[in-house]
């Protein structure tokens, strides 16, 4: 049998902060887990480190699901987003040993692929809506069929999902960017500028939206039901879901269909939305839900109510996490969608994948395991850096949900 002889931590910062979790076994097969946690990174770095990485050496590589019950179930403390992206390290990583071990890509280990590629969606954005519209156009040229529609919101500074330069990324800051919002603005204007999205390019594409968890349930549905006409694929985050239920108002309101879930870290936190059909589309992440093994849960209990996934899939995730990720969309027969946000490039400088966007959708490739690899001296050439992401503000000075 072989066994774990070794599990490092690699924290490194091409371009943004990454933390990953490498497992080595006696044959020499080593694996790779994502425990990004963007904005609280070093805390799942010392939770592995401190309290994960003691407990691996000598067991059994081959054992995956006993050891996310014993990680689990062993820290007594259950659940929140550091322990979940802990485990789900843990966890992707022993998917990537048992798929090399196997020489299969882990989406055969699976059960094989139910499609050849995933679906993904790209992010259009613009600080004016004839520059959102420019940029759909570029989306569209790319051979994106699926493409999220963000604009900077006159009257409100912090709209969420407006790119600066070449690449969206708002953990940005070494301390937290205080951003204000106007919940009245962007309700007047919300509508207004993705109507302009479906005159300039129709209605042969997927359009979405992402409202960033900023509004009431009230509200949510006011805006659901201004958008019906535009046939939007989603609307994203419209409420925050700590109160599952409160997304039957929303849903009563309107047929516009509803997406949530990418801050959800276990099965206990969409297990009302789904049984209850209060969404259409779970959002859970690999890296954030449990992994693999947990986040293949979440979507086989979804499936039994015909919700569909769409999993998180931000630039704060890993290129581990994203391969994770279209390994496991391929073969869900509920798939979705995958977001999808290219890295920067000298994030490859430090992990070099295999999976391929063609034709709007991502592609694993048939590499075993999860075909991505980390060049560690590339990795220390890039030090962590304090990064947090902004805190938003209402007008009046109170904090919002950013
Ligand atoms: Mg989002």
């Amino acid at each position: 049998m072989a066994t774990i002889t070794e599990a490092k931590i690699i924290i490194t910062s091409p371009g943004r902060n990454f933390v990953t979790l490498k497992i080595t076994t006696s044959d020499g097969v080593t694996g790779l887990g994502d425990a990004t946690l963007n904005g609280r990174e070093l805390a799942v770095a010392s939770y592995l480190e401190d309290h994960v990485l003691p407990l691996l050496t000598g067991r059994d590589p081959d054992r995956i699901e006993d050891m996310w019950q014993y990680l689990y179930k062993g820290a007594y403390w259950r659940r929140g987003p550091v322990t979940m992206t802990a485990i789900a390290a843990v966890d992707t990583a022993l998917w990537d040993i048992k798929g090399k071990v196997a020489g299969m890509p882990v989406y055969d280990l699976l059960g094989g692929r139910a499609r050849d590629g995933a679906l993904v969606y790209g992010h259009a954005s613009g600080g004016t809506v004839p520059e959102l519209l420019d940029d759909v156009a570029r989306f569209r040229d790319l051979g994106y069929r699926a493409i999220r529609a963000q604009a900077a919101v006159p009257g409100s500074p912090g709209s969420y999902g407006v790119r600066h330069g070449a690449v969206y990324e708002p953990a940005a800051t070494s301390l937290p960017e205080e951003q204000l919002w106007s919940t009245e603005a962007y309700l007047d204007f919300a509508p207004d500028c993705l109507a302009a999205v479906r005159e300039r390019f129709g209605f042969g594409f997927h359009l979405l939206h992402d409202v960033h968890h900023r509004l009431t349930p009230t509200e949510a549905g006011r805006l659901g039901r201004r958008l019906e006409d535009l046939r939007l694929f989603w609307m994203e985050d419209p409420s925050p879901a700590e109160l599952q239920e409160s997304f039957r108002q929303i849903r009563q309101a309107t047929t516009t269909p509803i997406a949530v879930g990418e801050v959800f870290n276990s099965i206990w936190d969409c297990q009302q939305l789904i049984t209850e059909r209060l969404i259409d589309y779970i959002r859970a992440s690999v890296v954030h839900a449990g992994g693999i093994t947990h986040l293949r849960r979440i979507f086989n209990l979804a499936e039994l109510y015909q919700v569909r996934t769409g999993s998180h899939g931000a630039t704060d995730l890993s290129p581990v996490s994203l391969s994770a990720a279209v390994h496991l969309d391929v073969t869900v027969p509920n798939f979705g969608i995958q977001e999808y946000m290219a890295h920067a490039p000298v994030t490859h400088e430090v992990f070099h994948t295999s999976y391929e966007l063609r034709d709007g959708a991502l592609h694993p490739s048939p590499a075993p395991g999860l075909g991505v690899e980390i060049d560690e001296q590339a990795a220390a050439r890039f030090p962590y850096e304090p990064k947090y992401l902004p805190v938003s503000r209402r007008t009046d000075g109170s904090v919002h949900d950013w």
